[in-house]
């Protein structure tokens, strides 16, 4: 998204009743953008990551640590060096939900050398670097998922009253002030408004929390006949959250259209091994993961739609949340594996078949458009479907999933793209580096050797949940392809893998991170598929250097031996000496917490039970000039 152009936002009683307008001409737009760009060919990889952070304020002398609502302030900043230059910056400034967040990405996209891995972390470093210098003292950018006592009383600075009861309010949130949702943007409020006006209440987010042996129960705020719930009801605490993202450019819709399947099964894989929330509202709670939390913070479905009443306004009951796992593949390898009855408007649907667009995706885009517009700006009601995007960008932008399809941008040379979109952010530049170049490097495996890891998409929704249990990273077991090479045989003699009946159970089976990640006897393991991929590559020295750092840590990770971020967040709270064995996370808890986690990302204090001990790498601001020339470096040792 570029820089958010102002407009004048619509009512939501305005906005709804447009909805069929923004529908229609959004399915048209997207049969014209098709027409232009099916035949687009030739693109070459690009790829850049996206990397959220919270402005946190620590009072030293009274122990608290809050989020600071100088965003907007400090963003207005960063943008001063992109307007003068727009082509010349290294990193480009946008903003987030949150009014104490902002969003960083890479000046220009990286490219399909190896030697761009090399470059990734140390301009991570440099953007927050950027950040920092723009701060008074006591200020600080963490990336961290969630701010651990967001929505307790007093966490934001300044101090601002909750105004449940006022009309005027966007949340009218017993927890989340309205200022404390950017604003220098009407996007943010209004979405708000209007997610809470379409479901017809507040949104309704309860999380269960951590028992420990002093818990006390009913949780404070937990809902009638959930005593064990940590109730949160606004768009904040999910929106209010950060996230890593990654978007990569294929040559053309049809490699698009592979990556975005084969990515899927991944998401659940990456959420559990990036988990990195288990505190929400103060408390711990039985979830490491944000995902949860923020599909529920922006669910907008009625009750009709959630299957909680008859249907009688609405047009459809509707599964989930317009944020969460993807509801269908979009390659014709991937047809088999939806196994989830898709909802969309049949009218919809043949519109854009006449429209000559196929079957999958056709259904991908109707699916898409069963969500009502919630953020329409007076200025873009009237659009010319033959060469604006607008319509269709509003319904697209605002189906929150873990994968993005993306088509190219109009009058660009962007080509088609697709985003991943589940990973938690990480505390240092190191991890966030490290999991952005394993998720490249997969992407490259896969196109490579013509891997699968197609399941059904009801066994990945499965994966979403089991990724944010407890420890799940370590505990739990996942739903996984077993032969990804298309090797082995299986028993019944078909070597593509399928069985005759079109049952698919016999493809895949329960197995663990470790094994998923570091393989076993029966399964190659994807980090195994990527150093065979690396063998028969030319890399230098540095470069080579540091991928080896990146994927141990990912390694490690896997395999248990170093922690999930969760977890270290977990063992900070429970080994607290203040801590009364009671789930809650006070304000000198959280003041320590993120203290620490302040000296660690800062590189001041070690902490080789999340970082392992060997995890200085090579990286560097350029490419060196020799290294563009292919030139093959020796291993690092
Ligand atoms: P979003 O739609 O998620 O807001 P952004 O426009 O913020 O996406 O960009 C996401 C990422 O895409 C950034 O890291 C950016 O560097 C990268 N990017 C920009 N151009 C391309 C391209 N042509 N191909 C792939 N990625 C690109
Ligand atoms: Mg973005
Ligand atoms: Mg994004």
């Amino acid at each position: 998204m570029g820089l958010l152009t102002e407009g004048s936002p619509l009512s939501w009683e305005e906005t709804k009743k447009l909805s069929k307008h923004v529908q229609q001409h959004g399915i048209e737009q997207f049969i014209h953008l098709y027409e232009r760009l099916r035949d687009r060919q030739g693109d070459i990889l690009k790829w850049g990551d996206e990397v959220e952070y919270i402005l946190v304020k620590f009072d030293d002398e009274n122990k608290t640590a809050q989020v600071s609502l100088r965003a907007a302030e400090v963003l207005a900043k960063l943008n001063e060096k992109e307007m003068a230059d727009p082509n010349g910056v290294k990193s480009l400034w946008r903003p987030e939900y949150g009014a104490y967040m902002v969003e960083g990405t890479p000046g220009k996209p990286y490219g399909g050398l190896l030697a761009h891995f090399n470059v990734v972390e140390a301009n991570m470093r440099y953007r927050r670097q950027e950040v920092t210098e723009l701060l008074p003292a006591g200020e600080t950018v963490m990336s961290i998922t969630s701010f651990p006592r967001l929505g307790t009383i007093g966490f934001t600075y300044p101090i601002h009253q909750t105004t449940p009861d006022d009309e005027n309010s966007s949340a009218r949130s017993l927890y989340f002030p309205d200022e404390a949702i950017f604003p220098g943007h009407p996007r943010f409020k209004t979405l708000t408004r209007n997610i809470r006006q379409r479901r017809g209440e507040k949104v309704d987010i309860n999380l269960k929390v951590f028992k420990d042996e002093n818990t006390k129960l009913p949780v404070e705020g937990s809902p009638p006949g959930q005593p064990d719930a940590v109730h949160l009801d606004a768009m904040g605490f999910g929106m209010g959250c950060c996230c890593l993202q990654l978007t990569f450019q294929a040559c053309n819709i049809t490699e698009a259209r592979t990556l975005y399947d084969q990515l899927t099964p991944l998401c659940p894989i990456m959420l559990a091994l990036s988990a990195a929330s288990p505190i929400h509202r103060g408390y711990l709670t039985e979830s490491d993961c944000r995902w949860n939390v923020i599909s529920a913070s922006v669910d907008c479905r009625t009750a009709e739609e959630r299957g909680e009443v008859p249907l009688r306004e609405n047009q459809f009951r509707i599964n989930k949340s317009r944020y969460d796992s993807i509801d269908s593949y979009l390659s014709p390898e991937g047809e088999r594996y939806n196994d989830v009855p898709l909802i969309y408007d049949e009218s919809n649907y043949q519109r854009l078949r006449d429209g000559g667009i196929d079957h999958l995706l056709a259904q991908h885009i109707a699916h898409l458009f069963i969500r009502d517009s919630v953020s329409l700006f007076s200025e873009k009601v009237h659009q010319n479907d033959k060469e604006d995007t607008d319509h269709f960008e509003n319904i697209q932008s605002t189906n929150w999933q873990t994968m993005r399809f993306k088509p190219p941008p109009p009058n660009s040379t962007i080509g088609w793209r697709v985003e991943f979109r589940p990973c938690e952010i990480q505390l240092t530049d190191f991890e966030n580096a490290a999991i952005v170049c394993f998720i490249v490097l997969l992407t490259r495996v896969i196109l490579s050797y013509k891997l699968n890891f197609l399941i059904p998409i009801s066994k990945v929704d499965d994966n979403m949940q089991r990724a944010q249990q407890r420890d799940a990273a370590r505990t739990q077991k996942f739903w996984f392809r077993k032969d990804p090479t298309g090797k082995k045989e299986t028993t019944d003699g078909n070597t593509n893998g399928l069985a005759e009946n079109g049952d698919a159970s016999s493809e895949y089976e329960l197995m663990t991170i470790d094994q998923i990640i570091n393989g076993k006897d029966s399964f190659p393991g994807l980090v195994p598929l990527i150093n065979s991929y690396l063998s028969s590559m030319d890399v230098d020295a540095d470069t080579h250097c540091t991928i080896r750092q990146y994927l141990k840590l990912i390694q490690q990770r896997a395999s248990g031996k170093l922690l999930t971020m969760a977890s270290w967040i977990r063992n900070e709270v429970l080994t607290h000496p203040e801590y009364k064995k009671d789930s809650i996370v006070t304000a000198t808890i959280n003041y320590d917490l993120l203290k620490k986690a302040k000296d660690i990302q800062e590189g001041n204090i070690p902490c080789p039970e999340l970082l392992g001990t060997s995890n200085r790498t090579r990286t560097t601001d350029s490419i060196p000039p020799a290294i563009e020339k292919h030139l093959r470096g020796k291993p690092c040792t």
